[in-house]
């Protein structure tokens, strides 16, 4: 039976790498979702075939119980609510982590010694310390992303003294309690390490603000991953260890990755507070007067323009205006026009959120560009048309260095001829920075709905 197991947890394994491998392009990512279910489903039939639990009926339950739980909430929620349903979901994963660590502690069968009690209680501690954190941090990021907290960064001062004090503790307290015996001063040291990682868990997020949230995202779920490498360590399950690294080691490099793109530093962000003195400048702060424009003359600006380059953002998932923008681009690739898309990295709310919604509405894969393959471009472009996307087309990100979100690549649309937004007020996006662009020269705002205004103005297009 457990040469079965073992093979079992080889394949789920496999699927799993494979899962991740598919999940790295649209073209595969359904076929990496696949792979993962099954590999999933692999793991999880061969888990409770591998344990004596003599009451099945009660996993049956739990497992009833959860599916059904998660069936409702994946149907329900939104695309633009996604990252508050993952941020959720990687609170559990803390939260199985804190309980599991702890009932390994209290579980007295195992009557370990020596070096095996060591490193027993080890995993224990870990387990529960990195499981802590995950959950109140994920906790807060919900809140955060849910709007129930606020989105700017809420730090205290000293708080790097606070989160070094946090620090030297629990390493004062791993030492006492790592080489002791189930005792009244481990269980009190256990449970002050926990409470002392579930207040960092807080502290560290609450401290990180709106702009660097992305981040902070794909960090928790890199926290998660070694959640569970730790208490699979704990549990003795290698399927559970080497998905806990897959998902650990995958969630750090994406960290990575996003802070390099948007010029921020890992450990910066890690610390919290990063890219905010609190000086975050009031909407409405840029000089100027922004230009307003109507159906009609976007209609005829389009008619004319030979390149167009469409750079979508969070508001176009508000507006769920995906279908109108892939009409748009379909007919102004029938009147021999160049139709582009540009995308940025963290633009909407999730990575790969504007990517899914386009793919979702059958615009090509070939027209849709990362910000990288598309930024030299704007300056030969006719037109740009902005849907829905603010802080990811904000200049000041790249020309004024005391902003909030400088240092932060940006889309740099301005170079086009003509820039046109569509948005339904002058209100900031998500970091709560004014954006200059909306009063350059060469910028037309379309106020409304992004979805209503692409309706109309596609009734108004000659092009055919
Ligand atoms: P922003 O959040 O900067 O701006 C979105 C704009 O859409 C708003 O200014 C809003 O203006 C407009 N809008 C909202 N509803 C509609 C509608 N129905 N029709 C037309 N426009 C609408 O979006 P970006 O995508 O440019 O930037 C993403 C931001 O989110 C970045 O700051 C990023 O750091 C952050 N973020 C990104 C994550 C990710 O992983 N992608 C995760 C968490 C945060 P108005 O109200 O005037 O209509």
């Amino acid at each position: 039976m457990n040469g079965i197991i073992s093979m079992a947890y080889l394949f789920a394994a496999v699927m799993f790498i494979l899962s991740l491998g598919g999940l790295s392009s649209h073209e595969t990512a359904r076929r990496g979702n696949i792979y993962g279910m099954v590999g999933m489903a692999v793991a999880v039939i061969a888990t409770i075939a591998g344990i004596n639990a003599g009451a099945y009926w009660l996993i049956a339950i739990a497992m009833g119980v959860g599916a059904l739980i998660g069936i409702l909430l994946a149907r329900r929620v939104a695309m633009t609510q996604m990252p508050e349903m993952v941020a959720l979901l990687h609170s559990f994963v803390g939260l199985a982590a804190v309980l599991i660590g702890w009932g390994g502690y209290l579980d007295q069968s195992k009557m370990l010694v020596g070096a095996a009690h060591v490193v027993h209680n080890s995993e224990i501690y870990l387990g529960i310390f990195i499981g802590a954190i995950t959950l109140t941090g994920s906790l807060v990021a919900f809140g955060k992303l849910k709007g129930f907290i606020s989105g700017k960064p809420l730090t205290l001062p000293a708080r790097h003294w606070l989160n070094l004090a946090a620090v030297v503790a629990t390493i004062v307290l791993a030492v006492r309690f790592i080489p002791a015996d189930l005792s009244n001063t481990t269980l009190i040291d256990l449970s002050i390490m926990t409470a002392i990682a579930l207040l960092l868990g807080i502290h560290l997020i609450a401290a990180i603000g709106g702009a660097d949230m992305p981040v902070v995202i794909s960090m928790l779920n890199s926290y998660s991953g070694w959640a569970a490498a730790a208490t699979g360590f704990m549990l003795g399950n290698d399927l559970l260890i080497v998905t806990g690294a897959l998902v650990g080691s995958s969630g750090a490099i994406l960290s990575y990755i996003m802070c390099r793109g948007m010029n921020r530093s890992f450990v910066s962000v890690i610390l919290g507070g990063f890219g905010s003195d609190g000086s975050v400048v009031a909407a409405g702060e840029v000089e100027g007067e922004a230009v307003a424009t109507s159906f009609d003359e976007l209609a005829a600006d389009l008619d004319v323009a030979d390149s167009v380059i469409i750079v979508p953002g969070f508001g176009m998932a508000v507006a769920h205006a995906q279908q109108a923008v892939s009409d748009l681009a379909t007919k102004l690739v029938k009147a021999g026009k160049t139709v582009r898309f540009g995308i940025h990295p963290v633009a909407g709310r999730l990575p790969g959120h504007m990517n899914v919604l386009l793919a979702e509405a059958s615009v090509p894969y070939d027209i849709v560009l990362e910000m990288d393959e598309i930024n030299e471009d704007f300056s030969a472009t006719d037109l740009v048309l902005v849907i829905g996307a603010n802080d990811t087309v904000n200049p000041d990100a790249v020309e004024k260095p005391g902003s909030p979100i400088a240092g932060m690549p940006v889309l740099e649309v301005w170079k086009a001829g003509r820039v046109v937004v569509l948005k339904r007020s002058m209100a900031s996006g998500y970091a709560g920075v004014a954006n200059p662009l909306f009063y350059k020269e060469n910028t037309r705002m379309l106020f409304g709905d992004a979805k209503e205004s692409l309706q109309s103005v596609l009734g108004k297009l000659s092009a055919a």
